[in-house]
């Protein structure tokens, strides 16, 4: 991959500040019979201290790998992931230090299957406490099991149900209560909502507002719902086939959209207001889907979709560019 010195230059500032995490240059292959699919192709990025960056792509864009990749769970194929500007979390979980392990944190997307149903609810709340000694004794550990409850508005009565004798939205509760036991300071929301009923949705996401503000939390918030990124997320991240197309911050992300990707899909999200129907791109008619990540197209990935696309595109692979400050874009459109 071709990138411009000052691209490199940015990455070094960006490594010596003090941001809850910088991504820099991660791969993450997988080798299959099929052959080597690239779910993470070479993405930098970072996450500032306290602010909700949002991850956004199609099924099989390489969102969750990335989500996964960060929290430990898979070993990157190349790359470094940097915590607090200078702590290496590349390695898999296992080789971290408990204390990092405690302060990073994860909300699955369906919260039927990441609640062990044979455990009840005061298990599946002490089980963190336990292996990061938080609480002194089994009472202390009880009345934090039943503030955790309180502090997502579930009954303390559900203390000791089961998973499967609440609803979907209560679930998503306890998983988001258990990942703020231990008192974390960055989570990763691998689409909290998206298997929720749209009413459970709005309190959910209200829910984790406020947990921000309070906890002084900073979110790696992936989606496939654009239309949630406009009032949930401080910078807007573009994901397609292992790569970013996009980066910019919100305001400007959904006023000046550069990627013909990132128009096409935000020509065909819902608004609600004038002003945002005023600010949203002519109706680009969505051309394919995502192809199979164990052939990508060669040059410009997105080329088969693409509603602009030049001869060069399907040849060569764009380089990133920065068109404003912190907005960049992967699109031979762009290169100078
Ligand atoms: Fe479209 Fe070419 Fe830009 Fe790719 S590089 S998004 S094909 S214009």
């Amino acid at each position: 991959m071709r990138l411009p010195v000052f691209y490199f230059r940015i990455l070094e500032v960006i490594a010596l500040t003090n941001n809850i995490l910088f991504v820099d240059h991660l791969e993450k292959y997988f080798f299959t019979y099929q052959g080597i699919v690239k779910a993470v192709d070479g993405i930098s990025f970072f996450i500032k201290e306290g602010e909700t960056f949002g991850l956004v792509g199609e099924s099989g864009s390489g969102k969750s790998t990335v989500a996964y990749t960060v929290v430990g769970m898979y070993r990157p194929t190349k790359g470094k992931i940097i915590y607090k500007g200078d702590k290496d979390i590349s390695q898999d979980s296992r080789k971290r230090p408990l204390a990092i392990k405690k302060e990073i944190q994860i909300v699955y997307q369906d919260p039927g299957t990441s609640l062990n149903p044979s455990m009840t609810i005061k298990d599946i709340l002490e089980l963190p406490l336990k292996v990061h000694n938080i609480s002194k004794n089994h009472e202390d550990r009880i009345k934090k099991v039943k503030e955790l409850l309180e502090m997502v508005q579930l009954p303390v009565s559900y203390t000791y149900k089961y998973p499967s004798m609440i609803g979907g939205g209560e679930k998503q509760m306890v998983a988001i209560a258990r990942a703020l036991a231990t008192n974390p300071s960055f989570v990763l929301l691998d689409e909290p909502t998206s298997a929720l009923d749209v009413s459970v949705q709005a309190k959910l996401i209200n829910m984790l507002i406020q947990f921000q503000k309070k906890f002084k939390l900073s979110y790696l918030f992936i989606t496939h719902d654009l239309s949630l990124m406009r009032n949930v997320a401080s910078r807007v991240a573009i994901m397609y086939l292992g790569k970013l197309c996009e980066i910019a911050p919100s305001s400007e992300f959904f006023k000046n959209p550069l990627h013909p990707y990132t128009q096409m899909l935000l020509s065909s999200i819902p608004v609600i207001s004038d002003e945002e129907e005023a600010l949203k791109p002519k109706k680009i008619i969505s051309k394919g889907e995502i192809p199979s990540p164990v052939n990508i197209p060669p040059g410009c990935s997105f080329h088969f979709r693409c509603h602009k696309k030049m001869d060069i595109c399907s040849c060569e692979d764009p380089i990133i560019t920065e068109v404003n400050e912190g907005h960049t874009v992967r699109c031979h459109l762009y290169t100078k």
